[in-house]
């Protein structure tokens, strides 16, 4: 996997203070898509332990406690899902407190049954799945987390929807 940036102090993707992973990677092609570079799984940096370990130091760096976005490009393509699961385990165990966020184009639905093991694993271990495709038509700058209206913010345990918000 690439990835195409980590912003280490993002106030506005999740709640409170986030550390962002833009992966690279995704073949939706929405139009009007917010990152079109990063439909190129080609595009930035490759994702190493390196990467992790940087991830990782961010979220608690000046102890300050921060929670951690995912998204793209699309986290759940390809490749992708292995190496994001790789991540969230490493969070989990080093950073427990870490909340995680994911950002697919995917529906919760389609990912649910993909048969993909790690994309499974993943809605396992997150805590909110923000769903959906960019819909141009549904454009709304007013949205929490969204850029359009059918997107939704799920709340997962053990990878099951248990509320939207
Ligand atoms: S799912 Fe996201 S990254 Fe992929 S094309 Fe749509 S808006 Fe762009």
């Amino acid at each position: 996997m690439n990835y195409n940036s980590i912003v280490k102090n993002d106030f506005t993707s999740g709640d409170g203070v986030c550390v962002t992973l833009y992966v690279s990677g995704c073949p939706l092609h929405c139009p009007g898509c917010h990152n079109p570079q990063a439909q190129d799984p080609k595009y930035g940096l490759p994702f190493t332990d390196d990467t992790i370990k940087e991830v990782i130091s961010a979220l608690t760096a000046n102890n300050i406690q921060r929670n951690l976005c995912v998204m793209g490009g699309e986290p759940f393509y390809g490749e992708n899902a292995a190496e994001v699961l790789r991540l969230i385990f490493e969070v989990q165990e080093k950073a427990p407190e870490t909340k995680i966020y994911v950002w697919s184009g995917y529906i919760y639905e389609q990912l649910y049954s993909s048969g993909s093991y790690s994309t499974l694993c993943v809605l396992q271990n997150i805590d909110y799945l923000i769903d959906g495709p960019y819909i141009q038509e549904q454009r709304d700058i007013t949205l929490k987390m969204r850029g359009s209206k059918n997107q939704r913010i799920l709340r997962l345990e053990n990878g099951k929807i248990v509320e939207e918000l």
